[in-house]
């Protein structure tokens, strides 16, 4: 069974996909994390989307496919996997579910909830590991990654046009996709203005349940 994670930006949608990697044993597919790996190439597709994470804009449907191809040729058929920011908008999920019957996977979805307020708060607040990646958020007050040493710099597209931007691309496009899914009776949803470990142990109480039914079945 896989797991695909939803929240606005800021929410601690990657912190919650990490932390059910963990506990689950699974691996995770980090959308984000592989665009901005592409886009520290010096190639046209690098250059490219590296300006479209920069603008706050969404990358093109065609380049995320091709990752989660990649994905799968590298990895297998693997039994589950973490989804960390995929499907996006409508017309990827349509691609992504196609994909997904294909290889006959099945998956639950996880939305993770938040207000605009509490997001911006959060997103104006939150630093990452320039060489790691981790997340770092303001109750961590060093200024090195305590995983690896890097330094710890706010996120490019953690700027006040391009979070306006990412919100606005997440009510009009990916709203909808949790939508989808809703109607098929896939989504759990949690409150994420708690604690992390409020909300990790929220999406258990839910999903436990229904992971269990999967492996008896
Ligand atoms: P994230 O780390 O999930 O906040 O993603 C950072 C940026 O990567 C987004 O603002 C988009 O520009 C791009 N991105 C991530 N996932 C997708 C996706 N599924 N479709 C299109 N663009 C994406």
């Amino acid at each position: 069974m896989d797991i695909l994670v939803f929240g606005i930006q800021g929410s601690g949608k990657g912190t919650q996909a990490k932390a059910l990697a963990l506990a689950l044993n699974l691996p995770i597919f980090e959308t984000g994390a592989e665009l901005r790996k592409i886009a520290t190439m010096d190639t046209e597709q690098g250059r490219e989307i590296k300006k479209t994470i920069a603008k706050g804009d969404l990358v093109d449907s065609q380049t995320i496919l091709e990752q989660l191809t990649i994905y799968f040729e590298k990895s297998g058929n693997i039994k589950g996997i973490i989804f960390d920011g995929v499907p996006r908008t409508y017309e990827q999920a349509l691609l992504f579910d196609a994909m997904m019957t294909e290889k006959q996977r099945k998956n639950i979805v996880v939305d993770i909830q938040l207000s605009e307020q509490d997001a911006l708060e959060r997103l104006r607040q939150r630093r990452i590991c320039d060489t790691c990646g981790a997340v770092f958020l303001p109750d961590y007050t060093k200024s090195v990654c305590n995983l690896c040493g890097g330094n710890l710099i706010h996120r490019g597209d953690d700027n006040p046009e391009a979070i306006q931007r990412r919100f606005a691309k997440y009510k009009s496009e990916t709203l909808p996709v949790i939508e989808h899914y809703r109607k098929q009776g896939k989504v759990i949803s949690v409150q994420g203005n708690q604690a992390i470990i409020d909300v990790t142990k929220d999406i258990f109480t839910q999903l436990s349940p229904l992971l269990k039914l999967e492996k008896d079945c």
